[in-house]
């Protein structure tokens, strides 16, 4: 039943997404080094990132006062190549958080053969709070802050948690003024007129569809006619929903920071796709609402958590009852849950995998911006889904041969290249 819009309550999301995510990376880590059978300088090199930039950034507001905020830039590896990876705009964000979304960045690249290890920047503001004058002067003052040690060459950035293709034009444009030559191969997710690549924006859902179809087929199920709950109804969320509504399958729930709506014969998501506000967000139009915690626990064969991380614990894992679960959201399930789930028969596609289809047509947009030609969507969808199936296929392989988890197969094939880059170069 649909009930007026309530007032949009901005919903933290910070503790869920923190806490110790990269004690959690580098406890698999070191699992999945000692499964290689590698040395302990091997972990003692591939725990922290190489290079850490803390800077700070005064910016005058619009009401004349100054501020200034604290930003950082870390750079896993960069053995392979040039380290690549998102800028994330949020009060919360912190070294350790950045650290960890570094490597897991060197992991996906790595799993997904492209020539770049692992990069992450944040900057701590509550855009939300901001006016676009003064988000343009702190995106400008990043830059300048960090130009040293990032470029097309050395450290390409992107968009993350709430920075979006305007603040990587203001970036692009800053550093172009810097280094006086226009350099569209500096920084990717920009719009089309600024040498963006057709299929950016939808790339990370179009990447979880693609494994997922892979998926399911390991299962032996088909993805028509499954029935699949969602977390989250953002730019991964609603995107997903839309494609694996359009392939057939039954979107029974779906959520957004306010709530969860499940509908047992299927929910019209070309409807709440339309009804949602400027936000994104749908749930509060239904007076049915249920919490996003009650909805993961909801009967589905497919789950997908594509929100915030740390949503799937060792409280609610026994209870989850989809056959496959696919981490769109970076981080969702902790270790413990994963042990559950996989003790249960749960297929579970790890985020390093699963959310890749983002970095891969960024990397798309870099090689576009390098040789000044530009694909079409055909292109772009057909090298996405090669680069994305044999990507799937070489982390379920390991996972059957060695017996181990999706998740420590995914560390094991994305760690084994740094490695030996790494090695070739004598660094250890
Ligand atoms: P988004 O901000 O567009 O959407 C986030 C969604 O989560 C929204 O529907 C929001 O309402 C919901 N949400 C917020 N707080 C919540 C809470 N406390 N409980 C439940 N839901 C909540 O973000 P996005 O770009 O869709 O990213 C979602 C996840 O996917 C994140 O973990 C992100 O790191 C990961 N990811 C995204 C991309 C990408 O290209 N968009 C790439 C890789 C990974």
């Amino acid at each position: 039943m649909i009930v007026k819009q309530e007032k949009p309550i901005l919903v933290e999301e910070k503790s869920a997404e923190q806490v110790n995510v990269l004690d959690r990376t580098q406890k698999i880590m070191k699992q999945a080094l000692e499964k290689m059978n590698y040395g302990q300088e091997v972990l003692e090199l591939l725990k922290e990132p190489l290079r850490l930039l803390t800077v700070r950034i005064p910016i005058k507001m619009d009401d004349g006062t100054v501020k200034v905020f604290t930003g950082y830039r870390a750079q896993h590896n960069d053995s392979v190549g040039p380290t690549k990876g998102g800028i994330r705009f949020h009060p919360d964000v912190t070294m350790d958080e950045v650290k960890a979304l570094s490597i897991w960045m060197s992991i996906k690249c790595g799993i997904t053969g492209l020539p770049y290890g692992g990069g992450k920047g944040g900057i701590q503001c509550d855009p939300r709070e901001m006016s676009f004058a003064e988000l343009e002067r702190l995106s400008r003052g990043y830059v300048r802050a960090i130009s040293q040690v990032v470029g097309p060459t050395k450290d390409i950035p992107a968009p993350d948690v709430f920075t979006n293709s305007q603040i990587m034009s203001w970036m692009m444009d800053e550093y172009s003024h810097i280094r006086e030559f226009d350099s569209p191969g500096f920084i990717t997710g920009k719009p089309l007129v600024l040498g963006g690549s057709v299929g950016r924006e939808s790339s990370t859902a179009k990447g979880v569809t693609i494994v997922l179809k892979e998926a399911t087929k390991i299962a032996g199920i088909s993805l028509a006619g499954s029935k699949i709950n969602i977390q989250g109804f953002g730019n991964a969320g609603s995107f997903l929903a839309k494609f694996l509504y359009d392939e057939g399958a039954v979107i029974t729930g779906i959520s957004d920071a306010y709530g969860a709506i499940y509908e047992p014969q299927g929910l019209d998501i070309d409807y709440l796709l339309e009804s949602r506000d400027s936000f994104g967000t749908v749930t509060t139009l239904f007076s049915n609402r249920i919490s996003n915690q009650e909805l993961l626990e909801k009967p589905c064969d497919i789950l997908i958590p594509a929100a915030i991380a740390n949503q799937i614990t060792e409280q609610n894992a026994p209870n989850i009852q989809a056959k496959i679960v696919v981490e769109a959201a970076n981080g969702p399930t902790t270790v413990n849950a994963t042990d559950i789930l996989t003790n249960k028969g749960v297929i579970i596609v790890p985020d390093v995998l699963a959310s890749a289809g983002g970095v891969i047509v960024s990397y798309f947009e870099w090689v576009q911006n390098n040789q000044g030609y530009y694909w079409s969507e055909e292109e772009v969808e057909e090298k996405l889904k090669n680069i994305l199936v044999s990507s799937f296929s070489k982390v379920h392989q390991t996972s059957v041969q060695l017996n181990v988890n999706m998740r420590l197969a995914a560390y094991m094939v994305g760690l084994k290249r740094i490695v030996e880059a790494s090695k070739f170069r004598g660094w250890i």
